[in-house]
C-alpha cells in the first residue's frame, strides 16, 4: 500500500462498487478454460479425452485446495472446475471479485507451472497460452448446492457419452464430422450406447471412471484424530463462530490430505459416507 496518501486524489476510491456476497451461503466459483477447443487442437489433445490434460487440471485444482483451506470440495470436468466455499467462509470479507480472481489466477499459475510435467514433448508457446474465466454463484442451502454439483456431473456424463460415440464414428468408423453429427442429432442415450456396442464392440460402462464421472476433490481427515471430528462438529454458523474455533478448523483443513476421486456425487451415498465435507 502507498504511504503517501494524497487527499486530493483519494475520492476516486469511492467509485469502487461493493461486491460482498450474501452471508451464510455456499459460494461456488466455477472457472472454465478460454478457447480450449482451439488450444486442445493446437497441442494435440487426444480426442475425446486426453488423460494428461485432465490430470493437469486436477493437479492444478489440488494446489488451489491446498492454498485455500476455506474450500471444502471441488468438482472438475473437461476444461472447467467448480470450487465450493463453506457458508462460514470469511476470506476477503466474501468479496466476489477478490474470491474469483484469486481462484482463477492461482489455478492458472499452477496449470502453466505444471504443464511440462504432463506435456513434456509439447512446450507452451504464445499465442496459445492457457487462460481461464471465472464467476461466483451463491447457493442458499446444502440441498441446492448438491443439485448444482449433480448438474455438473450429469453434464459430464451427457457430453462424454456424446463425444465418445462421435469420435468412434469419426476415428474408427471413418465418417466425416458432419455426417456423424447429423446421425447423432436427436438420439437418446440408449441409441448412443447401441451405436458404440453394435458398431464398435464398445460397452460404455467399461470406459474409465474419470471420463464418465469427472473428478471430485475433498479433504480426507485423519478421522482417528478425535479433535478433528470434534472441531468440525462444533462449527457454528457464520458470525457465531469464535476466532479460535475458525483458526482450529482452518488448521485442520490445511493439514488434511486432498483426495482425488472419480465417483458418483449425485446419489446420497457419497455424502453420507463423508459427512464432514458439508458440515
Ligand atoms: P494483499 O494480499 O492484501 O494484497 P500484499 O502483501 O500483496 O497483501 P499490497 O498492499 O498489495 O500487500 O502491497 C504489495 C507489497 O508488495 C508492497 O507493499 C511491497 O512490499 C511489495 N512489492 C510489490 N512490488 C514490489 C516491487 N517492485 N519492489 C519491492 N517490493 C514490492
Ligand atoms: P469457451 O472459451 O467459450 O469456454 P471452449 O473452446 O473452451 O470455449 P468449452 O465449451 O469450454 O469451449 O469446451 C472445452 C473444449 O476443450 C472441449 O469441447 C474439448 O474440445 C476441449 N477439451 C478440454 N479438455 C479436454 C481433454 N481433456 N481432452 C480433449 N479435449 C479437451
Ligand atoms: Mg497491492
Ligand atoms: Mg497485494
Ligand atoms: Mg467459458
Ligand atoms: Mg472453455
Ligand atoms: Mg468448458
Amino acid at each position: 500500500s502507498t504511504t503517501h496518501k494524497i487527499p486530493r486524489f483519494e475520492y476516486v476510491k469511492n467509485f469502487e462498487q461493493p461486491d460482498v456476497l450474501l452471508p451464510n451461503t455456499w459460494i461456488v466459483v466455477r472457472i472454465d478454460g478460454r478457447g480450449f477447443h482451439k488450444l486442445s487442437d493446437h497441442y494435440g489433445f487426444v480426442k475425446p479425452n486426453d488423460r494428461r490434460a485432465l490430470d493437469l487440471m486436477n493437479a492444478a485444482a489440488v494446489e488451489v485446495m491446498k492454498e485455500l483451506p476455506d474450500l471444502c470440495i471441488a468438482y472438475g470436468v473437461s476444461d472447467e472446475f467448480s470450487f465450493v466455499f463453506h457458508p462460514n467462509c470469511q476470506l476477503f470479507e466474501r468479496r466476489n471479485g477478490k474470491l474469483v480472481t484469486t481462484i482463477v489466477s492461482t489455478f492458472t499459475a499452477y496449470y502453466i507451472y505444471k504443464w511440462s510435467e504432463f506435456f513434456p514433448e509439447t512446450p507452451l508457446k504464445p499465442p496459445y497460452l492457457p487462460s481461464f474465466d471465472g464467476r461466483a454463484v451463491i447457493y442458499p442451502n446444502a440441498h441446492i448446492l448438491r443439485d448444482y454439483m449433480s448438474w455438473r456431473q450429469v453434464d459430464c456424463h451427457i457430453n462424454n457419452l456424446y463425444n465418445t460415440t462421435f469420435w468412434h464414428m469419426v476415428l474408427k468408423g471413418g465418417m466425416g464430422n458432419t455426417e456423424a453429427e447429423l446421425e447423432l442429432k436427436g438420439t437418446v442415450a440408449a441409441d448412443k450406447n447401441e451405436i458404440l456396442f453394435k458398431r464398435f464392440g464398445v460397452n460404455y460402462n467399461n470406459e474409465l471412471e474419470i471420463y464418465k464421472k469427472g473428478t471430485v476433490l475433498y479433504r480426507q481427515y485423519e478421522l482417528e484424530e478425535p479433535q478433528a471430528t470434534k472441531a468440525l462438529e462444533d462449527q457454528q454458523p457464520e458470525g457465531k463462530q469464535s476466532r479460535s474455533q475458525q483458526d482450529k478448523v482452518r488448521k485442520l483443513r490445511r493439514k488434511a490430505q486432498v483426495t482425488v476421486d472419480h465417483v458418483d456425487i449425485i446419489k446420497d451415498d457419497f455424502w453420507e459416507r463423508r459427512p464432514w465435507i458439508l458440515s
